[in-house]
């Protein structure tokens, strides 16, 4: 069987569907598991709902998801992701609502436990350093963890010892699931920060049992032209051209 692991779409429907696009020509998927924060930032939250929810997959709330429908307070974010939301909020139907609404903040697949930003916190916790990753794999019991949140694909390893190490989630480079406990970030498909602005998502297969990263080229300028138009903050539009 074979899931594509997404996480962090923040309304980029370009991007999005780029990354669809990219899963087909692989061969598709059994199931999608989203990590979260659907909306946000991005032109076409409406739409990017819409079109998650014309394929199989399971998602759980991200803090943008719960801000767009006042489940969470904006005072937490920076004044650019605030108008966002603010934005987004306007956007959106009464079914996406309810949508957003039912999304559980923990869901257990297998030995996979996903979460948006860390087992420990998941609606808000960054996972970014190795410290903060060493604490988290108590806070879990299955053998894997799924996160999104800091739109770094990153892996962090649970070391017998009781420590922890990390490495960047390069593309085509196959992740093998051995014996270790992980924590795994597949990046962020609307929004990247890791320098690279390439859609980034994954594809876990459990035959062998191993994940690989893929990096997508989409339209960007297609979705900063969106952007504008719809007066969205200058600081987010530029971001994407550069992957931050
Ligand atoms: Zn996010």
């Amino acid at each position: 069987m074979r899931y594509a692991i997404i996480a962090d779409i923040h309304a980029n429907l370009a991007a999005f569907t780029a990354v669809l696009g990219d899963i087909e020509r692989r061969g598709g998927v059994t199931e999608m598991w989203c990590l979260g924060d659907v909306v946000g930032y991005g032109p076409d939250p409406h739409q990017c709902i819409e079109l998650l929810r014309q394929h199989k997959h399971v998602c759980i709330a991200g803090n943008h998801d719960w801000a767009a429908i006042s489940k969470l307070s904006l005072s937490e974010f920076n004044p650019d992701a605030a108008t966002a939301c603010r934005w987004t909020a306007e956007q959106l139907s009464p079914e996406d609502v309810a949508y957003l609404e039912s999304l559980p903040t923990v869901i257990e697949k297998d030995n996979f436990t996903l979460v948006h930003g860390s087992p420990r916190e998941p609606i808000w916790e960054y996972l970014l350093s190795v410290s903060s990753a060493k604490e988290n794999f108590t806070y879990f019991k299955s053998q894997f963890c799924l996160v999104g949140h800091s739109h770094v694909p990153s892996i962090f390893k649970q070391i017998e010892s009781g420590g922890c190490s990390f490495s960047p989630f390069f593309d085509y480079v196959g992740l093998i699931l051995g014996k270790s406990r992980l924590i795994i970030n597949p990046g962020s498909i609307g929004q990247p920060r890791d320098g690279d602005p390439r859609a980034s998502y994954a594809i876990f297969d459990s035959e062998p049992r191993m994940i690989r990263l893929y990096r997508v080229v989409y339209d960007i300028d297609a979705t900063q032209v969106k952007m504008v138009k719809h007066n969205l903050p200058v600081r987010l539009v530029s971001r994407l051209s550069q992957g931050w």
